[in-house]
């Protein structure tokens, strides 16, 4: 459990992991519900409570940043399990629970683990315990309408409390509070979360109404606008549209200006109007600026194929047939490939090769089929070398088609590393760069892709090692990946070179601007703004409802989904009230000079990938952020549709070499 769902979910903190590994979680529920206490999840405890999500737990411990030394104040001890942990890692634990029979139950399972250091009363634990205050660390394990007075008040000069708050008992934003000073707290969100009610004089009230709030705590209450002064802000400063097909983009490209990287996000891998309005957008760009790079969320070597195909070069076929690995309909989709048509046809009309608009993948999911491509180039150009590589690649058979097991065994020590083999490869493949060059008559292009599948199989035996190590590594090795391959292509393409990049707005909204960044982890948005300053745009979308394509699991087949109405609390609700059903909403240089001032407040924002899951929606696809601070421009859609994949039939006598061939 702890491996698999805390350490691989991010949590890096190993006196907070070796805390999870010591408690047993199975003595702290009853003897049916003993055979899942290590899945990650709540489940039922006495009084009708819940014991917390153990990964809930750990971030919450973690967050808290003890020291041995630490005196902590846990409110809502339920069965007494966080208290437990959170007495491995500091010296003394205060524990309060509302139900007489919880808390009698918690005192007893920490006495018999011999957890001497555990001390749990039955009270309301939103007036704190004063006894024993001040605290080095509170963690609040139920959700109130704000957070309590009297635990701002218990909290040591320099203590952390970490608390879930929202405005209706179900849902909450779980906050990070520290105490800077008599006065003064700093305060950030570390995300969505849902917990029970806090019920108490400064919680809820039991009839499901705020208590009344003891007394205004300033210090941490931001000046707040109300919904529907933003929405009217949103509404004046938007350039409305009533049909994408004809929506005006040369104000946007007047404000795109000399960039020489644009960002066009999506808000999920499933929905049409936002493929089709980012491929508006780059057609517009091409044709008017001058942009010649297309560079995609997709593989290297699928979208080689596609590049082939749309500047009309040769070269050898896939192991596999272009995007055929989950999620399929990603990049095989009608619009896709109407864009890629739409691309031929531009090109075709171009004499001279190197002026014609290129397409990349920048992802790093492609460790067979890099393979292939790198062993089908040297046994063309030497078959000594390709020999070679051939001995140093079979380090990854038989894992090369599920990597991710080659990760674990490698990681466990059970199966040598492969990272030798891949950076000999790639070493000895660079310095013989020009020889092959030159016997290759005059095609770059070749060697530029071959040296790119060996980049991808050298990152990709990282990532699939680094999986097992913490999900913010190899998220972050991902996107590191993903911006030094767009480097990569464009100085390949020379310093007059303009790209556009496609992907979710997870990767090109500025990682800085959202809850991403408490995590550790960066994306290829923010690189990129490091990198190119004001010469970079960066364009996000959202939609309020509709459909959208996308499976229940990783690995299972596509479903075509209903999106739940966006959250009261997110950035998605502020453009739905706005009462405009599409629009444009420059962030950068607004058309209302307090828009940026207004939407400054941190919001939810709904992320939907490949999987969505709407029964869990506030856990799974929000986050928090900042979005005039994540995008320069963000396009809104009230209603989408799901995209529409290619069907067999649709492709039936094309020629082999069309990349969305079946
Ligand atoms: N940390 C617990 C564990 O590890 O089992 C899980 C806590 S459960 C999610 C929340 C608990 O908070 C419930 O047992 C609930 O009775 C308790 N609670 C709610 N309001 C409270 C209050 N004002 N004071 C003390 N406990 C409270």
């Amino acid at each position: 459990m702890v491996d698999r769902q805390i350490a691989a979910r991010g949590v890096r903190n190993e006196r907070v992991l070796n805390a999870m590994r010591t408690v047993p979680r199975e003595e702290f529920v009853a003897g049916r519900m003993r055979e899942f206490a290590y899945e990650d999840s709540p489940l039922p405890i006495e009084e009708g409570q819940t014991i917390s999500q153990p990964y809930i737990v750990a971030v919450m411990a973690e967050a808290l940043d003890l020291r041995p030394t630490d005196r902590v104040l846990e409110v809502g001890a339920g069965s007494g399990y966080a208290a437990c942990v959170l007495s491995r890692i500091a010296a003394e634990v205060f524990a309060i629970e509302r139900w007489e029979q919880l808390a009698q139950l918690a005192q007893e399972r920490a006495d018999r683990l011999g957890y001497d250091n555990v001390r749990v009363l039955c009270g309301d634990g939103t007036r704190g315990w004063a006894e024993h205050a001040p605290f080095d660390a509170i963690a609040v394990a139920a959700g109130g309408p704000e957070v309590p007075q009297s635990l701002l008040e218990q909290l040591a000069i320099g203590g952390r409390l970490v608390i879930p708050v929202g405005k209706d008992a179900r849902t909450q934003e779980l906050l990070h509070i520290r105490r800077t000073g008599e006065h003064a707290f700093d305060r950030k969100s570390l995300g969505a979360v849902r917990f029970v009610p806090l019920i108490g004089s400064e919680g809820w009230l039991a009839d499901g109404t705020p208590a009344p709030t003891r007394r205004a705590a300033p210090q941490v209450a931001a000046a707040r606008a109300t919904r529907t002064d933003v929405s009217q802000v949103v509404r004046e400063s938007c350039e409305p549209f009533d049909d994408l097909e004809f929506a005006d983009l040369a104000p946007l490209l007047d404000r795109i200006g000399d960039s020489r990287v644009v960002l066009i996000g999506e808000a999920s891998h499933g929905t049409r109007e936002f493929y089709r309005m980012r491929a508006r957008i780059t057609q517009a760009l091409i044709e008017q600026r001058g942009f010649d790079v297309v560079a995609i969320e997709g593989d290297w070597p699928d979208t080689e194929t596609v590049d082939r195909y749309v500047r009309g070069r040769s070269g050898p076929d896939l192991r596999s047939m272009a995007y055929s690995r989950f999620p399929t309909w990603m990049w095989r989709n009608r619009t896709t490939r109407e864009f890629v048509d739409w691309l031929k046809e531009h090109n075709d009309a171009i004499a001279e090769p190197a002026a014609k608009v290129s397409m990349h993948g920048l992802d790093l999911y492609s460790l067979d089929n890099s393979i292939g491509a790198v062993l089908a180039y040297l046994d063309e150009v030497d078959p000594v070398a390709a020999r070679a590589a051939q001995v140093r690649y079979s380090c990854f058979s038989p894992w090369e088609t599920d990597p991710a097991v080659y990760g674990r065994a490698a990681v466990s020590g059970r199966l040598p590393s492969c990272e030798a083999h891949v950076v000999a490869t790639l070493k000895d493949l660079l310095q013989r760069r020009l020889d092959y060059i030159e016997r290759i008559a005059k095609d770059g292009e070749r060697f530029f892709d071959a040296e790119q599948n060996a980049r991808v199989v050298r990152d990709a035996e990282h990532y699939y090692r680094t999986m097992y190590y913490g999900a913010a590594d190899s998220w972050n090795l991902r996107d590191q990946h993903m911006f030094e391959t767009l480097q990569m292509v464009l100085a390949h393409r020379g310093p007059e070179s303009r790209a556009i990049v496609w992907a979710h707005n997870s990767h090109v909204g500025d990682a800085r601007a959202t809850e991403m960044s408490a995590r550790g982890e960066l994306n290829i948005g923010q690189l990129v703004r490091e990198s190119y300053g004001d010469r970079c745009y960066v364009i996000g979308f959202g939609t309020d409802h509709g459909t959208v394509a996308a499976a229940s699991n990783w690995n299972e087949p596509l479903e075509f989904k209903t999106v739940r109405p966006s959250h009261e609390r997110s950035y998605e609700r502020v453009c739905l009230d706005s009462g405009r059903p599409a629009f444009l909403l420059p962030l950068r240089t607004p058309h209302r000079d307090d828009l940026r001032d207004v939407l400054a407040e941190p919001r939810l924002e709904r992320a939907i990938g490949v999987i969505y899951r709407p029964e869990t929606e506030l856990l799974s696809h929000y986050f928090q952020a900042v979005l005039p601070m994540q995008f320069d421009e963000y396009v809104w859609f009230e209603e989408t549709n799901a995209i529409e994949p290619i069907e067999a039939h649709e492709v039936q006598g094309v020629p082999e070499t069309y990349p969305f061939g079946v």
